[in-house]
């Protein structure tokens, strides 16, 4: 609408089905019928969530692909384009392992899970994974299929394979305008499908989040409640404290500015709980709204979205402490090292996907020697906490694009200060 006024429809719309799932779900889950739990929420809403957690998973990888070419050849220097990448890659490390060595500290001054009775505690069922070798995790960047790698959505080889083909297509020189124009092009048209998908956004979140509560209740979080509020205490300190310092540090703009900004990608990492799945959003937010130019952020985006987990680092810190706390077990300073070093190369070795930080953690405790039981006792928390973790996670790679945006000079202050700009429903 042209006077701005019903502008921020869309994202209230958001917000009132995340709203009404919310107070829904609770109610259903109270209420507990058979019929309720397996064929509306369990059935329908199932079906619509999925189908929009699909819809927005269907748009990440032509959506990379497109504006990442655009990207590079916008660019257009290759000397740029690494400084770029290895700007964003030290800032991902640094504030992963900066968040998680903020949660280890809080954990252990807060100490829960002391005297903790693990005693009928039912553990069965749950398997412990290796941790991946270093060496493998950067040998797996490179794909030795593109096709597979983009039939599998594995982004880190997606855009390995991208780069080097922006880079190739910019070698051609002139040649390449057409190729180029035609990418530009793809580009457009897939962030209009990003609008179109994004319209079906208040029913798909709302059945999501309905779905949730129905069957997790309000938790009555009970014997994990120290570990609960600890990770929430260490989230929200990293988003709204750390994370902030850092984007006025090294990008002098304003936090809450940014924060606005950011909200309606907070709130789809939240539903969805992946943030490989909100690539569509958080990239519309990063560009339109807070003004990034495509060619920083079509590829610190994906890439942070892929190897950049804040909230998930934050997460495996909380849970060492609160087991080792649980089982009485003193891991020393080596531990805790250990852990953080452990937290940031699973990070980057791992998709940002629902749930993927369960199987970290199982990684982080093999490798103290902390025994991988102890997962039994968050397990009933952590879809709850999964959401939370993936806003921060998200946040967490838009802060580091727009500092790089910043740095190199490729960010729009008009774009950046208009509240109006880019909101969604254009
Ligand atoms: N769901 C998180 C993400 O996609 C990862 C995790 O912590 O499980 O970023």
């Amino acid at each position: 609408t042209p006077d701005g006024g019903g502008k921020t429809s869309l994202t209230v719309k958001v917000l009132i089905g995340m709203a009404a799932g919310l107070v829904l779900g609770v109610v259903f889950n109270m209420i507990d019928s058979a019929f309720i739990n397996t064929h509306i929420v369990g059935g329908l809403f199932a079906m619509i969530g999925k189908m929009f957690v699909n819809a927005l998973k269907m748009l990440v990888v032509p959506l990379v692909f497109f504006s990442l070419i655009c990207g590079v050849t916008g660019i257009g220097d290759i000397r740029v384009l690494g400084r770029v990448g290895g700007r964003s890659l030290v800032l991902y490390i640094f504030t992963t392992g900066l968040a998680i060595s903020i949660a280890i500290l809080l954990a252990l001054v807060v100490g829960p899970g002391v005297g903790f009775d693990m005693a009928g505690v039912d553990t069965s069922g749950i398997e412990g994974k290796d941790a991946p070798a270093v060496w493998d995790v950067f040998a797996a960047i490179v794909p030795t299929n593109p096709v597979a790698a983009f039939a599998n959505g594995d982004m880190l080889q997606v855009i390995f394979y991208t780069v080097i083909l922006g880079v190739a297509v910019l070698m051609l020189g002139g040649k390449s305008k057409p190729f180029i124009e035609a990418c530009e092009y793809m580009n457009e048209v897939m962030m209009k499908v990003v609008t179109i998908v994004m319209a079906f956004a208040p029913i798909g979140v709302f059945c999501l989040i309905c779905k949730t509560f129905t069957e997790q209740g309000i938790e009555l979080f009970g014997p994990v409640l120290a570990y609960v509020l600890t990770l929430v205490a260490a989230l929200f300190l990293h988003l709204f404290v750390t994370l902030m310092i850092i984007l006025k540090v090294f990008s002098g703009l304003d936090p809450f500015t940014f924060m606005k900004k950011m909200r309606p990608a907070q709130i789809f990492a939240f539903s969805t709980a992946s943030s490989n799945a909100t690539i569509p959003v958080t990239l519309r937010s990063v560009t339109k709204r807070i003004g990034v130019d495509n060619s920083v952020a079509s590829f610190c985006v994906p890439f942070g979205a892929t190897i950049n987990m804040d909230g998930t680092a934050i997460m495996q810190g909380v849970a060492t402490v609160f087991l080792a706390n649980v089982y009485g077990i003193d891991l020393g300073l080596g531990g805790y090292i250990t852990v953080i070093a452990m937290a940031v190369l699973a990070s980057i070795g791992t998709a940002g996907v629902p749930g993927v930080g369960l199987v970290m953690l199982t990684m982080v405790l093999g490798q103290v020697g902390l025994p991988i039981e102890g997962i039994a006792l968050i397990l009933g928390v952590d879809r709850l906490m999964d959401m939370i973790r993936t806003a921060v996670n998200i946040t967490g790679d838009a802060v580091v694009s727009t500092i790089v945006g910043k740095q190199e000079g490729k960010i729009d202050m008009a774009v950046f200060n208009d509240p109006d700009a880019g909101v969604m429903d254009d």
